[in-house]
C-alpha cells in the first residue's frame, strides 16, 4: 500500500447503544486499503486548524474483506471535540480523510494458544474484527473467551451478532459484566454484575502457559487488568497484549 492518506465517504451510520454509533466509510479510488484485523486508522477531522490536533484514531471494527468499506464503533465522549463532530456533524455523504491502517495489535499468523479477549465499551471493535476474520477465513485457532464490560444492558454492543457467532463457533465463550445493573436478565451467555476482572480471575485462576490475554479499552481498565491483576495472578507479561484508547 503506497499511499499514506485515503479519501472516504460516510455511507451508513447506525446507533448501536444510547452513546455509541457505528460508522461505515467507503474508500475512494482503486487502491484497496489492506489491514490486519485489530489495526486502527487515524481520521483527520475538521476540528482544529492544527493538523495534529485534528487526528483521532479508531479501531477498524470489521474484518478485512477487500471491500474497501471500513466500519468503526465510536462512543460519544462528553466534551470531546472529535466525537462531538462525528455524532453531530457527520452525515451520509460526508468526506473523511484517514491515514493508512497502523498498529501492532493483531494476532500472530499461527494461533497456538487459547485466546482471552478482554474489553470494555468500544474496545470490542478490534476483537469483532479478529473474530470475524478467524471465522470467515477458517483460521486455525483454539478456545477463545470474549469478556466484555459495560454499565447496563443497553450498552452491550453487537449482542445479536455475537450470539450468532456463538452458534457458529462452539469454541467461543462469551461473558458480559454489567457494572451498574443488579437484576440480570436471562441470556444465552454468561452475565455477571460488576467489572470484567472477577470473570477472568475466575476462569483463568490456574496459571497456564497456553493462553494469551488480549486487552483493549480505556487506560484505567488496562492498567488495572494488565499491570496489576493478571501479573499478580502469575501470568507473564509476554502473555499479555493490549491496545490503549486514551
Ligand atoms: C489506537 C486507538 C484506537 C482507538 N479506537 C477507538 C474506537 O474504536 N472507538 C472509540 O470510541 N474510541 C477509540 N479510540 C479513542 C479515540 O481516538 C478518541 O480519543 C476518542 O474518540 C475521544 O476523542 P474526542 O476528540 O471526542 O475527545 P478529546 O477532545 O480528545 O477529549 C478527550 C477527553 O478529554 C475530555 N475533554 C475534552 N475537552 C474537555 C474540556 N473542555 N473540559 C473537560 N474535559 C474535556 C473529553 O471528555 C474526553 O474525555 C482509540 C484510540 C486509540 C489511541
Amino acid at each position: 500500500m503506497a499511499k499514506k492518506w485515503f479519501e472516504s465517504t460516510v455511507i451508513k451510520i447506525k446507533n448501536e447503544s444510547p452513546t455509541t454509533k457505528r460508522f461505515w466509510l467507503q474508500v475512494g479510488g482503486d487502491e484497496i486499503v489492506d489491514f490486519k484485523a485489530g489495526q486502527f486508522v487515524t481520521l483527520d477531522l475538521p476540528i482544529s486548524d492544527k493538523r495534529t490536533k485534528r487526528w483521532r484514531s479508531y479501531s477498524i471494527a470489521n474484518a478485512p474483506d477487500q471491500s474497501n468499506i471500513l466500519e468503526f464503533c465510536i462512543v460519544l465522549l462528553e466534551g470531546g471535540s472529535g466525537t462531538t463532530y462525528l455524532f453531530e456533524e457527520v452525515k451520509i455523504g460526508t468526506s473523511i480523510k484517514f491515514k493508512k491502517p497502523a498498529g501492532g495489535f493483531y494476532l500472530p499468523e499461527n494461533i497456538e494458544t487459547d485466546l482471552v479477549f478482554i474489553c470494555t465499551g468500544t474496545g470490542l471493535a478490534p476483537f469483532r474484527s479478529m473474530l470475524w476474520d478467524i471465522y470467515n477465513n477458517k483460521i486455525p485457532h483454539k478456545n477463545i473467551h470474549l469478556i466484555f464490560g459495560t454499565r447496563t444492558e443497553d450498552g452491550i454492543l453487537y449482542e445479536k451478532e455475537i450470539e450468532d457467532l456463538l452458534e457458529k463457533m462452539p469454541e467461543l465463550k462469551y461473558s458480559v459484566a454489567l457494572s451498574r445493573t443488579k437484576n440480570l436478565p436471562e441470556k444465552k451467555y454468561e452475565l455477571a454484575t460488576g467489572y470484567v476482572h472477577p470473570i477472568y480471575q475466575k476462569h483463568f485462576s490456574e496459571v497456564r502457559n497456553d493462553v494469551n490475554f488480549w486487552i483493549c479499552g480505556w487506560s484505567h481498565m488496562i492498567d488495572e487488568a494488565v499491570a496489576k491483576l493478571l501479573k499478580e495472578m502469575g501470568y507473564d507479561k509476554r502473555q499479555i497484549h493490549y491496545e490503549l484508547y486514551g
